[in-house]
């Protein structure tokens, strides 16, 4: 893509200046990022050129600045298409280089075997969803790999079970979504995963998914042309079956809990009760919020492939944790892996370590059954 093309793709002669996207974007307050500057730069010179490594890498694209403009236009997405070339030319960190290439090898970025996707299950009665489900619960990568992630994967089942939901996993079949790949800018690797899965979901004439992970949800809703079937993070789906009377709890949890609202879920594709109604519903449960929540949110910066490479500075995750500890919060809730790992590793680096437990929303409610 040249830089007419994508001036006109992302419509950058619309912008007025405004300074909205870089003033409201998370990461400028600590990298030289200034998105606003980018977009300029390409539509007055018609040259496309990659900035420094710290600068292009750090973007999460976490959305604040598509959902600030008031042209609505979505800086991320151009600055998406710079990484595609910074790809393309080879210029990338080496940790995000092998994180792409144990997706391609292994259908993950955390350079496990495909073999051992489905170890998490091993103990639990957990079936094929071509054993007769009706819904596919997509694990994702993470929850599928990482030791404390995959308590949210267990956490999720039982509330499955308990709510008495028919539904069956890939197990090693399962692929990466493909939302991170989208993120970094690999777009050749992003069409071959949505290729594999959809011969799978085919194969096993999948109607319905649900998802332990917000950028999953992402990738299947709205990357993903040509979908047969229909996609429901796993808050929306236990929403509906607290509502239905479905998931009832038989123990309180008398915790304060303030919900962190993860980019990919929140600002990405508005989705702002469902995890409250869900906290809401547990027996004992103090709700509290923070001051920057729903589209104000902060985010964690574990998003667009920021899992793999580190950008120095003050974490925002580190400020999210200050701020839940003087909220008087004992548990700080979110729905999604990356906020989970990157808010745990916070509260270890701003020393509140006993002062504040960080759970997924599943594992919170899990603890109700
Ligand atoms: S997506 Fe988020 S991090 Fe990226 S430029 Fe926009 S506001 Fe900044
Ligand atoms: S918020 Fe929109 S209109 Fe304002 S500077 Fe950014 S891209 Fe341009």
């Amino acid at each position: 893509m040249n830089a007419q093309e994508l001036v006109q793709k992302h419509k950058l002669l619309e912008c007025i200046q405004c300074g909205m996207c870089t003033g409201s974007c998370p990461v400028s307050r600590k990298t030289n990022l200034n998105i606003r500057q980018y977009m300029r730069e390409v539509a007055l010179t018609g040259k496309l050129t990659i900035h420094p490594q710290n600068e292009l890498w750090s973007c999460t694209t976490c959305s604040t600045c598509g959902i600030r403009c008031p042209k609505e236009l979505n800086p991320y997405e151009f600055l998406i298409d710079i990484r595609s070339l910074a790809v393309e030319e080879g210029q990338i960190a080496p940790t995000i280089r092998d994180a792409l290439e144990s997706i391609f090898k292994n259908g993950n970025p955390w350079g496990r075997i495909r073999s051992k996707r489905s170890e998490w299950a091993q103990d639990l009665n957990v079936k094929h969803i071509s054993q007769g489900a009706e819904i596919l619960y997509f694990v994702g990568c993470t929850p599928a790999y990482d030791p404390r992630v995959q308590s949210v994967a267990k956490s999720l089942v039982k509330c499955f079970e308990k709510a008495g939901v028919h539904f069956g996993i890939l197990g090693d079949e399962e692929n990466c979504c493909g939302s991170e790949v989208y993120g970094m800018g690999e777009k050749g690797l992003f069409e071959f995963l949505v290729e594999e899965n959809m011969k799978i979901f085919k194969k096993y004439n999948v109607k319905q998914v649900v998802t332990s992970c917000p950028h999953a949800f992402h990738a299947f809703k709205n990357r993903y042309e040509q979908k047969s079937f229909e996609v429901l993070h796993y808050t929306q789906m236990l929403a509906n079956l607290v509502e239905n009377g479905k998931l009832t709890f038989s123990k309180e949890v008398s915790k304060k809990v303030i919900y962190h609202d993860p980019c990919f879920l929140g600002k990405q594709n508005g989705i702002y009760d469902e995890p409250r109604k869900v906290i809401e519903s547990v027996p004992g449960v103090t709700p509290l919020e923070f001051d920057r929540s729903r589209s104000r949110s902060l985010c964690c910066e574990g998003g667009g492939g920021r899992m793999w490479i580190d950008v120095p500075g003050e974490r925002l995750s580190e400020i999210r944790i200050s701020d839940a500890v003087e909220s008087g919060a004992e548990i700080l809730a979110t729905a999604c892996p990356f906020c989970l790992l990157t808010l745990e590793d916070a509260v270890k680096t701003t020393g509140f370590e006993g002062k504040i437990q960080i759970l997924d929303v599943a594992e919170l409610l899990a603890l109700a059954l």
